[in-house]
């Protein structure tokens, strides 16, 4: 049933791009695939996958398979420099996105009489006006709090009595600690659910959540490019993994190295085609998330497949307070700057419950050895921060290291040090 819906759904998004948007009609072409080859679902592997770096060949619009009189929203996924994907919505997807969105509420047990506090962040970033328009659909009362201003969202949340939040998971336990400092009882509050998501926690994680404000904590899926929050979502019964919405996505997963479609419940590496989508339709998208995915019957009745917590990414994106950044676009910005060298580490860890970045990198023999090292080197600590402020939305503690110190690789460098005990 499933499965015919899919199929059918599957067949008018090739044909819809293989006709409408160049860059499929030429990848199509290249690996020798036409639409007419999709006979049964199994036949989709035969297909090119979708990468992010495609999206970032056809930045702004190179993708868009409608013309741009019928786009009404543009969205850009966070913390990139001008090449970030950019995303758009036709009215029709927009109601998709608002109707699935509606649906996690659902899942998560609320009504039209719920009050929804959101958290996540209006503008650009996907994540506010997602919940929000959803929170809309199912009727409740939405309070649109975006993100920051951390003492006026407590005042909110004990004078306004929301009984659902949004937010990031780390954001919720910022809440928390914050409220608590300020003598506030966070169980007594009205809240009774939060929906959490955007960037990876761990079930302890839920834990600590779930008993310092007395709620069910719920996991929340999604990306921009394939929609944004609300591609899966956890419900209230079984909370071992998120419903995927398959009547408008079709999931896979597969070997990151090899690219080989992977039976169920094997963890790899997340591909998303969608189904329904007019502005931007996407035919396997690889996201570069891992997980897996579950099919035994989840007891609250769904019969979409569930997909587990996503444990880790097959790249080396890291997300730092919900801003997503790679390595190489923080190397993009050191190497701009003279007297350091191209090395560098880089330190995740959380401190509380706030994510911080430590960004190690060598500065020159020349500069070293400079009479007036304190000060040039201050000046550079200064203007690291400044342009990984301004060009990618992230603060960071600079520390500058003597030439040659700092350790070298063989092969691939991993950049990245992760101390998180997420
Ligand atoms: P944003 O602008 O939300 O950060 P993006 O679409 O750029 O939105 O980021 C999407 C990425 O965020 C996903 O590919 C995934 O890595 C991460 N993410 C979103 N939701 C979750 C979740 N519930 N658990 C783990 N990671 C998540
Ligand atoms: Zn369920």
């Amino acid at each position: 049933m499933h499965d015919l819906q899919q199929l059918k759904r599957l067949q008018q998004v090739a044909q819809r791009v293989y006709h409408t948007v160049g860059f499929y009609r030429r990848s199509f072409d290249e690996a020798g695939v036409k639409p007419e080859d999709l006979k049964t679902l199994g036949d989709l592997k035969r297909f090119p996958f979708t990468t992010k770096q495609d999206l970032r060949d056809g930045y702004p619009f190179g993708l868009f398979a409608v013309p741009m009189s019928n786009v009404v929203r543009l969205h850009a996924s966070s913390g990139t420099t001008g090449r970030s994907t950019v995303v758009g919505y036709t009215h029709r997807d927009i109601e998709t996105w608002s109707e699935l969105m509606a649906r996690c509420f659902v899942a998560a047990g609320l009504t039209k009489n719920d009050i929804i506090h959101n958290a996540y962040g209006y503008g650009l970033f996907t994540g506010g006006l997602g919940a929000h328009y959803g929170a809309e659909k199912l009727g409740a009362s939405v309070i649109p709090m975006s993100g920051g201003n951390t003492k006026r969202q407590l005042m909110i949340l004990q004078d306004f009595g929301p009984t659902a939040i949004c937010c990031t998971p780390s954001y919720a336990l910022n809440l928390a600690e914050q409220g608590q400092a300020m003598g506030m009882d966070m169980r007594s509050l009205k809240l009774r659910v939060g929906i959490f998501g955007a960037e990876p926690w761990s079930d302890k994680m839920r834990d600590e959540i779930e008993n310092t404000m007395d709620i069910m904590a719920l996991n929340i899926y999604g990306l921009s490019e394939i929609m944004g929050p609300g591609v899966s979502m956890e419900c209230t019964e079984g909370r071992e993994g998120m419903h995927v919405f398959e009547d408008h996505f079709l999931v896979e997963t597969i070997n990151p190295d090899t690219g080989e479609v992977l039976p169920p419940g094997e963890r790899g590496e997340l591909v998303f085609t969608t189904l329904t989508k007019e502005a931007f339709p996407l035919v396997r998208y690889r996201t570069r998330d891992i997980s897996r995915i579950i099919t035994a019957p989840c007891r609250c009745g769904r019969t979409h497949h569930r997909m587990d917590r996503v444990t880790g990414r097959s790249d080396d994106m890291i997300i730092i307070r919900g801003v997503n950044v790679f390595p190489s676009q923080i190397e993009a910005v050191l190497v701009g700057i003279q007297g350091l060298e191209p090395h560098y580490q880089l330190i995740v860890d959380r401190v509380g419950t706030l994510d911080t970045l430590e960004v190690q990198v060598e500065v020159s023999d020349a500069l070293f050895s400079n009479a007036d090292e304190v000060r040039v080197l201050q000046k550079i600590e200064r203007r690291i921060n400044k342009d990984l402020k301004d060009f990618l939305g992230i603060t960071a503690k600079i520390k500058l290291v003597e030439p040659k110190s700092l350790q070298r690789f063989e092969g691939k460098a991993s950049r990245v040090i992760d101390k998180r005990q997420i």
